[in-house]
């Protein structure tokens, strides 16, 4: 989608700190992380937010959690903890128009998040 960043770097037009990807699914590193390890996982095709999730996405937002495990254990907060985050729309602060996941570890975090 023109004009959306995410979808920038999962085509390669906008660098970014690519950590793995493969056909359907990118993960990087955000640019402003709020944790140790602050990855952020997307779909490389354009989804606005999760409000905007379709029929047959199903499958794509399983293998997506199921890849923040093996990410959770790749970077040995597994068994410690760690966030699995989606904001979604403006009072949850989301910022960018294109689903992501944030997955952060390798700290303590509160509950509630405030
Ligand atoms: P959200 O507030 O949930 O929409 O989160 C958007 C996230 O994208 C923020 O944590 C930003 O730091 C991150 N971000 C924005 N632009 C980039 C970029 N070019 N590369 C990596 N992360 C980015
Ligand atoms: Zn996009």
């Amino acid at each position: 989608m023109a004009d959306c960043i995410f979808c920038k770097i999962a085509c390669g037009e906008i660098k970014s700190a690519i950590v793995q990807e493969d056909d359907e699914i990118v993960v990087f590193k955000d640019i402003q992380p709020q944790a140790p390890v602050h990855l952020l996982i997307i779909p490389k095709k354009h989804i606005s937010g999760l409000t905007e999730l379709g029929p047959g996405d199903e499958q794509l937002i399983g293998k997506i959690i199921a890849l923040s495990k093996q990410l959770a254990e790749r970077f040995s907060f597994s068994q410690c903890g760690f966030r699995l985050v989606i904001n979604s729309g403006p009072d949850a602060g989301q910022a960018v128009d294109h689903l992501h996941f944030h997955l952060l570890g390798g700290r303590k975090f509160k509950w509630p998040p405030g």
